[in-house]
């Protein structure tokens, strides 16, 4: 299926590894130029290498999305774009009674302020050209949420809530914002995760896997890659009609109707 996004340029915070780098592919693959980002440079470079062998132009600007001066350094490097997908590590688990102000702070930072900054920066050369795109990756979590994962359950919240607006105060000047939340995704995100249930409960790492595996109905960790398709469906001209919607990739793990 053509996209109709070749020659679009875009945005792809976090994108060395895991589902930011599935969504860097899948714009690649539809012909997309991108300015992509992650601390370690390292990484980062080897994905630009593979993002090249599509034929697209690619940046990679190293840097901490979360910081001022990362975001400068980025926003600096890319220039205008029409496509933005933002994306930061996630949050550390813990419990309710962990968190002081601090803590909130630097969560609300890295996952309600950066995408929002981002977004700030962005949108209007996406408004004066008339024509863009934000996938902004979140969680399950905004739906139903994850206990130990108090501080990105609320973060991520509070960008849903600004996005439901501003998806709906941009729409008519052609701009499309959405939310695409992974549920359960095998990437080193999720091997972190399982970590603390293996320390916790001292069995093995195939062991955590099957048993949150066999929670849901998907029996199955979700991939980068059908993540990273989703995503460039979002950006595509198919999506000029799905406007502040929260798309849920969870393997049906939320029992819910809708
Ligand atoms: P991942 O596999 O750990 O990859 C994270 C990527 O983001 C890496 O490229 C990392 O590179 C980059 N990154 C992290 N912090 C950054 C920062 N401050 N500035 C710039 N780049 C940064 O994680 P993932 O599974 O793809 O998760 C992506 C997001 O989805 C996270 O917010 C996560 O909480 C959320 N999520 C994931 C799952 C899941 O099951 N995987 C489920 C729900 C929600 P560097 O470390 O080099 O910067």
């Amino acid at each position: 299926m053509d996209l109709g996004i070749k020659g679009k340029r875009a945005l792809v915070c976090a994108a060395s590894k895991g589902l930011g780098r599935g969504c860097a592919m899948a714009l690649a693959e539809a012909g997309v130029d991108l300015v992509i980002n992650a601390r370690g440079a390292e990484a980062l470079e080897a994905t630009a290498t593979e993002l090249r062998g599509f034929g697209v132009n690619v940046l990679a600007v190293a840097g901490d999305i979360t910081s001022e001066e990362g975001r400068a350094a980025v926003l600096a490097a890319a220039g205008a774009v029409d496509i933005l997908v933002t994306n930061a590590g996630g949050p550390p688990p813990g419990i309710w009674s962990d968190w002081e102000r601090a803590d909130f702070i630097k969560a609300l930072d890295a996952n309600m302020l950066t995408p929002i900054a981002l977004m700030k920066a962005l949108l209007p050369g996406m408004i004066a050209n008339g024509w863009g795109r934000v996938v902004n990756i979140t969680s399950q979590s905004v739906k139903s949420p994850i206990p130990q994962l108090g501080l990105s359950n609320a973060a991520r919240a509070g960008l849903t809530g600004y996005v439901g607006g501003t998806a709906r105060q941009v729409a008519p000047f052609g701009v499309v914002i959405n939310n695409l939340l992974p549920g359960i995704h095998a990437t080193d995100r999720a091997v972190s995760l399982d970590a603390g249930v293996v320390n916790a409960r001292g069995i093995t790492m195939a062991e955590a896997q099957a048993e949150r595996s066999a929670t849901i109905p998907a029996r199955r960790y979700g991939t980068a890659e059908e993540f990273g398709a989703t995503c460039a469906f979002m950006c595509s001209q198919y999506a000029g009609y799905m406007i502040g919607q929260n798309i849920l990739l969870d393997g049906g793990a939320m029992n819910a109707t809708m």
